[in-house]
């Protein structure tokens, strides 16, 4: 059992928000922005804003599924004559008749007479020769059944039947599909126009030089990119003194967007300036301090759009205070605002996407928190807990290959328990 020291401040009594609570009440507040047509080249990543139906059959026409003789089942196994080609891209023209093979290669179509494809393994040709000639003998030697070697036209997608449903992200594979249809347009979610702002009177862009007391600002680089992985268009905010006034500007300008993301100054420090700086521009805060570690301080807040103006239709303005120490901006980004710009997007599933991994080595859990530890996958495929767990240790997390979520409680969790696992990898 651990003791606890009597707490001071008022706010430390409150009990801290699950964190399935707290990406509740973000989604709940989350309504998907309007759709817009893409060229399908630049779908990659986009979310399907309304279902696809299939604007024809897939196949179009029923084909080859080898390279050999389309025939007539009935004529197998025996000799036949080749009466012409059916090559991709080139249909036979004529009909097959008794007696009749027509060579094909795969994917060509299914000459009319034919009810079968005989591949090229079974038949026999004579004289023995690579090309096709009109007219050659040749043999089946084994029998072929009805349909067998055929794609059916419709097989994989009947004409209007839905292909894709709304809310799912297009991946290389839906590109296929979307391609395959000959879609050239696909309609996404408009993607979330997001302000990121990192607050820090200690912090310098990476490039100037370093004075007392100051590090580079990691944060506003790595939110940008996390942002753009998640599909949001990105106005960075030159860094945020800590003053009120420095605040209240770079959250104004800020606020034009759908989306806010700040980082740093929302804990309890006399510098924190976040939250009020948020207050007085109308910013209604839905939670603060959530229980997780690293990242209990998380702000979500909303801001409506303001009574008149081209954006007043528009859904409220979701503002995110991440906490400044860097890991715990990396994984509060990871639960809760990545989620929110898929939901934004029109995603139907946008929570975290955990798995079930195994942990390699015991680990303390923590009594009021769950914490969400860095790991890296061995070759054995168990989740190994990395050194350098402190929420300011971004080079550490640099090397993790995802997070496993030790649910809060008492003493250890044993080596070998299965955990929920949240792969960080988001490239696109
Ligand atoms: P704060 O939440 O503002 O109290 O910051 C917590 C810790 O995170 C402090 O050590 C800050 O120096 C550090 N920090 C805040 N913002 C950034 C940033 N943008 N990049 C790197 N470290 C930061
Ligand atoms: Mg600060």
């Amino acid at each position: 059992m651990r003791h606890h020291c009597a707490v001071s401040s008022t706010t430390s009594n409150r009990p801290l928000l699950p964190i399935g609570e707290a990406l509740a009440r973000i989604l709940e507040r989350a309504t998907p922005l309007a759709s817009e047509d893409v060229p399908l080249a630049h779908a990659l990543g986009r979310f399907l804003a309304r279902p696809v139906a299939a604007p024809l059959d897939l196949p179009p026409f029923s084909n080859s599924s080898m390279d050999g003789y389309a025939i007539r089942a009935a004529d197998t196994p025996g000799p036949l004559r080749v009466a012409g080609e059916s090559a991709a891209g080139s249909p036979f023209q004529g009909t097959l008749g008794a007696g009749e093979a027509v060579a094909i290669s795969t994917g060509a179509v299914i000459p009319d007479g034919a009810d079968a494809v005989a591949e090229l393994e079974i038949v026999d040709v004579f004289p023995v020769r690579a090309e096709i000639e009109i007219d050659a003998d040749i043999e089946i030697g084994a029998a072929v059944a009805p349909g067998a070697s055929i794609r059916h036209a419709g097989s994989d997608i009947r004409r209007g039947a839905q292909a894709l449903p709304a809310g799912i992200r297009i991946g290389p594979a839906q590109i296929g599909a979307l391609a395959a249809l000959g879609l050239t347009e696909v309609p996404c979610g408009a993607r979330p126009q997001v302000a990121i702002l990192a607050t820090g009177s200690e912090l310098r862009p990476p490039g100037e030089a370093l004075g007392p007391g100051q590090i580079y600002d990691s944060n506003r680089p790595m939110l940008t990119a996390l942002a753009q992985t998640a599909g949001a268009t990105v106005t960075t905010i030159p860094s945020v003194a800590d003053t009120e006034e420095a605040h209240l500007d770079a959250l104004t300008q800020a606020l034009t967007h759908d989306v806010v993301i700040s980082s740093g100054g929302v804990s309890v420090g006399p510098h924190d300036l976040v939250r009020g700086a948020g207050r007085e521009l109308g910013i209604e805060e839905i939670f603060w301090r959530i229980a997780l570690r690293p990242g209990k301080p998380l702000s979500f807040g909303v801001r409506d759009r303001g009574p008149a103006g081209p954006r007043s239709q528009q859904p409220p303005t979701l503002v995110f205070g991440l906490p400044g120490n860097p890991v715990s901006a990396l994984v509060c980004f990871e639960l809760f605002v990545r989620p929110a710009l898929a939901r934004l997007q029109g995603a139907i599933d946008p929570a975290p996407e955990f798995e079930l991994r195994t942990l390699a080595t015991t680990t303390r859990r923590n009594p009021h928190r769950d914490d969400l530890i860095r790991v890296r996958i061995t070759p054995e495929g168990t989740a190994e807990p990395l050194a350098g767990q402190q929420s300011h240790q971004i080079t550490a997390s640099a090397l993790a290959d995802g997070l496993i979520r030790i649910p809060q409680g008492e003493g250890e969790i044993a080596a070998g328990s299965e955990l929920s696992y949240l792969p960080l990898h988001g490239l696109v």
